[in-house]
């Protein structure tokens, strides 16, 4: 196996992880051949009508990676950096992590090259509507089944199932992550911060390692970010460092939750928060503190700046936070790296609660939600801990191990190969 480069794609950097799990599992050729690449992808030009009377086209995407364990589900992103081979990488994570958590269903992903931050209300509903209707000959509650990701939430699942049924009939189970009054889930929302924090207790039982009193920095302060540093501060973590994409606030003597919240609620970002002091995105990964959460865009942590990150465990809630590179650097200096399709699961196993509740016509209670993604999130990194010990490998690695070994198995019994 070659040293990982930091001078590859984000599908790249994926690939060779999974490359790695084909080698220490010693896959056959004719297994990695049918689950290294998407089978299926999806360009379209997406025209949309701006308020001030322009048009402007922008490029979406939906990659369906691998469909051998049940339906596509993968969320839709909506960035500046949602390009091609960026979705194409999103959705070979979702290929492992709904292996991982052993839940019925392939790996998917869709985005659309856009800064939400840049367009009124009138416009993302255009482009949600326009981006559905084309893309929807590919969706459907038995093959393709998409949910929130970075720059969309409830409102672009409530657009997204209305154009859908406009199309074929109304149709809830066609998106996960909608609103409650249009057949959403109770703990959905919350789910990936919820089930991060799940990962991290687990962990801590089984290393006998106190969360009490540790310090951790949050990047990122959306549903995933925000949702761990408030759960984190409720495990008694002394929470010093948050960010959005406007910048971070940092107090060594740790934020208070409760008002940092208000703030951010009122005005719409953490930056400016009154007893802290102003941080930006690149310091706020290298501050001193033992837990570091990336809970925002991919490959923040990288060989530029590994060396230079103090904690000793990072858990990952954004996807693909962290390069080959800086991985190697964290392994090499015996950080804990609990990975992202194990740590932030808990979107998608909820989502699977929510599809079985839709085609159920049945709601849960949160409650149930919540005993439910205990279960799974518990089990998935009970294993994740007792395959890298016991092959000896890092929890990423053994996290891909145990997602590729499913995947194949499926492959093998459908009769593929
Ligand atoms: P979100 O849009 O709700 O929040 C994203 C947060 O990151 C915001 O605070 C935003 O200001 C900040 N941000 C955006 N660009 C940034 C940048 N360049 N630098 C620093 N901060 C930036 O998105 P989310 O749903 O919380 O997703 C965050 C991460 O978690 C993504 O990597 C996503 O793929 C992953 N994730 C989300 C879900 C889900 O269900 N929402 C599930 C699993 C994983």
């Amino acid at each position: 196996m070659t040293q990982p480069q930091d001078n590859l794609t984000p599908f790249q950097s994926v690939t060779w992880c999974f490359d790695r799990a084909a080698d220490q599992l010693k896959l056959s050729n004719d297994l990695r051949e049918l689950m290294r690449r998407p089978w299926r992808e999806l360009r379209v030009e997406v025209p949309v009508r701006l308020d001030n009377g322009t048009l402007k086209v922008f490029t979406g995407y939906r990659i369906q990676h691998n469909g051998a364990r049940g339906p596509y589900k993968g969320g839709i992103r909506f960035d500046p950096s949602a390009d091609e081979d960026e979705v194409r990488a999103l959705a070979s994570l979702m290929t492992w992590k709904t292996a991982l958590a052993d839940i019925p269903y392939g790996g998917a992903k869709g985005g659309v090259q856009c800064d939400p931050t840049q367009l009124s209300e009138g416009e993302m509903n255009r482009l949600t509507r326009r981006y559905t209707q084309n893309i929807a000959h590919l969706l459907g509650p038995q093959r393709d089944i998409p949910a929130p990701d970075l720059g969309t939430n409830q409102r672009e699942m409530a657009w997204m199932m209305d154009a859908y049924g406009q199309m074929y009939g109304h149709t809830p189970s066609i998106v996960t992550g909608k609103p409650i009054e249009l057949g959403g889930s109770y703990g959905r929302e919350a789910a990936p911060g919820h089930g991060a924090v799940m990962v991290m207790k687990t962990w801590a039982a089984l290393n006998r390692y106190a969360l009490p009193g540790k310090s951790v920095v949050v990047q990122g302060f959306g549903q995933v970010g925000s949702r761990i540093a408030r759960l984190m501060a409720e495990e008694g973590c002394i929470v010093v460092a948050v960010s959005d994409v406007r910048g971070g606030v940092y107090n060594p003597k740790g934020l208070d939750m409760a008002d940092l919240l208000r703030h951010n609620a009122t005005a719409g970002t953490v930056r400016g928060f009154r007893g802290a002091d102003a941080v930006t995105n690149a310091e706020i990964l290298t501050l001193p503190c033992d837990i570091l959460a990336p809970a925002a865009v991919g490959e923040v942590l990288n060989s530029s700046n590994a060396d230079r990150v103090k904690a000793a465990l990072i858990l990952e809630g954004a996807n693909h936070p962290t390069t080959p590179g800086a991985d190697a650097v964290f392994n090499q200096r015996g950080a804990t790296v609990l990975p992202d399709i194990l740590v932030n699961a808990g979107g998608v196993v909820v989502s699977y609660f929510e599809w079985a509740q839709n085609i159920q016509q049945f709601r849960w209670s949160e409650d149930r939600v919540n005993q439910e993604l205990r279960v799974v999130m518990e089990r998935a990194t009970q294993e994740v801990v007792r395959r890298a010990q016991a092959a000896q490998v890092t929890l990423r690695e053994a996290a891909f191990q145990i997602g590729v070994e499913r995947v194949g198995r499926a492959i093998e019994l459908r009769g593929f190969v």
